[in-house]
């Protein structure tokens, strides 16, 4: 170990941006057998790891699967991080690392540069599967039964810890297709869907039963649930689009991100499923500065969009999202215009033509409040409008009963365990929009609360 003085960082090779546009396919090829190791070597195996304890929010083991690798222990290496994540190529391939655990790692902080730890993390469960590793479960060996709605990281999470202590967990999922937004809303060329499936194959291979097309609240209500199950984990996200508040925003022309996303997932599936929103040629501009707002440019440019300009109301420094994406989008093309706050959608004939957006001024430090700029307008055209602003909680009144906060999230105890002792929560219904890997941490722990109150 402790080879960093020798061996500098690499990142997993990625095509080249001409190449990548042509298609919605993943963008990064694994480590190989050689790079894997090598890579992990550079570990310190700092005695209080910070990545771990500081940076991954699942508090992933990562020196110790870091050393078994870099003593090419694939096996052991497998088992230590599928032990302690519910799914460790997905989160590998999207967390936001350079904020997480490679933003902790001591050898960044040092300027030598993080050890490569999301890349490391998939490629070792890759590796397994492509070795014939597999995730074995026990029989389901009690008759609490756990419902689960909502079939996102958080839910899918909590399934893999049920199914692993032996408890039945049915999931109802309101979409075609499970997954929550691993599946119609991160794209493809960040995760590839097959890749989140296997992990629901694994899953109903155990004995989890999945229902999909089912919504809770209208095809099934929580009395239903209620009498059916012992406990009921919810996980059902935030998904109401918000709103830029300007003017002229219901024009034509104008579209919510996610409306875009999952259309253009859905017709990958399925190509009878014809994604109705048509960027070839077009001018499109993005609004918004986090993960959404990247992966909309980017679906736009494959989408053969004349340009795609993303418009922030801050500086670069202060966008929410990961890095690494804000790099891939610009490499593939995608525009910035920084410090505007859009004021108005210009419209002629009903349809969207333009941005009118005005300067803005940050009060002190990078997030610090906005002041806008008087006479500062200008327009930008565009075809196509995004709005890539965040999300908001829609609307939970089928829970019953059960207490939310004045935004909508679901009030949870540091178990998970809602105001109703028989409900549990996590993932971004209780924590409004976040990451994958909070949802997986959030159902995890809601799961261990569940397993002991059941089989107490
Ligand atoms: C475009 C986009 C890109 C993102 N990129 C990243 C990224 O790169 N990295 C990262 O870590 N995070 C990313 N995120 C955030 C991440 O996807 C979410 O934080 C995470 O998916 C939340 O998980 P969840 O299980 O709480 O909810 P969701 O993933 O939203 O899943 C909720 C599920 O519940 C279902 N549902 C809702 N209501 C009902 C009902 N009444 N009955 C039955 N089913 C119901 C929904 O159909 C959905 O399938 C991104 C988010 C978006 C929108
Ligand atoms: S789950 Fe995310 S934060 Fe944790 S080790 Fe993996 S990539 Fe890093």
């Amino acid at each position: 170990m402790q080879n960093f003085t020798k061996v500098e960082r690499l990142s997993p090779k990625k095509a080249p941006a001409l190449e990548r546009l042509a298609h919605f396919g993943e963008i990064y090829s694994l480590f190989d057998g050689v790079k894997a190791p090598t890579q992990a070597e550079r570990c310190v195996q700092c005695g209080n790891p910070y990545c771990s304890a500081l940076g991954c929010p699942l508090r992933n083991h990562i020196p110790y699967w870091l050393k078994a690798i870099a003593e090419n222990d694939a096996r052991a290496a497998f088992a230590l991080s599928n032990e302690n994540s519910p799914f460790p190529e997905i989160l590998g391939r999207i967390c936001p690392q350079d904020r997480l655990c490679e933003g902790a790692c001591t050898l960044g902080a040092d300027n030598f540069g993080a050890v490569s730890i999301g890349a490391i993390e998939t490629a070792i469960t890759e590796s397994g599967f492509l070795q014939g590793a597999t995730i074995d479960y026990p029989k389901i060996n009690s008759k609490k039964r756990v419902a689960l709605i909502g079939s996102g990281p958080a839910s899918l999470s909590a399934a893999t810890f049920l199914a692993r202590a032996g408890v039945a967990a049915e999931i109802f999922e309101k979409d075609d297709r499970a997954g929550g937004l691993l599946t119609y809303g991160i794209p493809n060329f960040k995760l590839d869907k097959q890749v989140v499936a296997r992990r629901f194959e694994f899953l109903t291979k155990a004995g989890v039963k999945l229902h999909l097309g089912v919504e809770a609240g209208k095809d099934i209500t929580m009395g239903d649930l209620t009498r059916r199950f012992e406990a009921i984990f919810v996980g059902v996200g935030a998904r109401k689009s918000v709103k830029a508040g300007v003017e002229n925003e219901n024009a034509k022309g104008v579209i919510g991100a996610i409306d875009l996303l999952s259309a253009v997932q859905a017709e990958l599936f399925d190509p009878t499923r014809k994604n109705p929103y048509d960027l070839k040629d077009k001018k499109v501009v993005v609004i918004g500065g986090g993960d959404t707002a990247m992966d909309c440019v980017r679906t736009a440019l494959r989408l053969g969009a004349r340009n795609a300009t993303c418009v922030y109301r801050r500086g670069e420094s202060a966008m929410p999202g990961g890095k690494k994406e804000y790099i891939n989008a610009k490499e593939e093309g995608a525009e910035f215009v920084f410090n505007r706050a859009p004021s108005k959608i210009v419209v002629k004939n009903g349809a969207a033509i333009g941005i009118e957006c005005e300067e803005t001024k940050v009060a002190d430090g990078a997030r610090g409040k906005l002041i806008v700029v008087s006479g500062s307008a200008v327009t930008i055209d565009a075809d196509i409008v995004v709005t890539a602003l965040g999300f908001a909680h829609q609307d939970k009144s089928w829970l019953e009963g059960v207490k939310l906060a004045e935004n909508g999230a679901i009030i949870v105890d540091e178990n998970g365990r809602s105001s109703d002792k028989r409900i549990y929560a996590g993932g971004d219904a209780a924590r409004g929009a976040s990451l994958a890997v909070n949802a997986a941490a959030d159902g995890k722990k809601a799961a261990f609360a569940i397993i002991r109150a059941l089989l107490a």
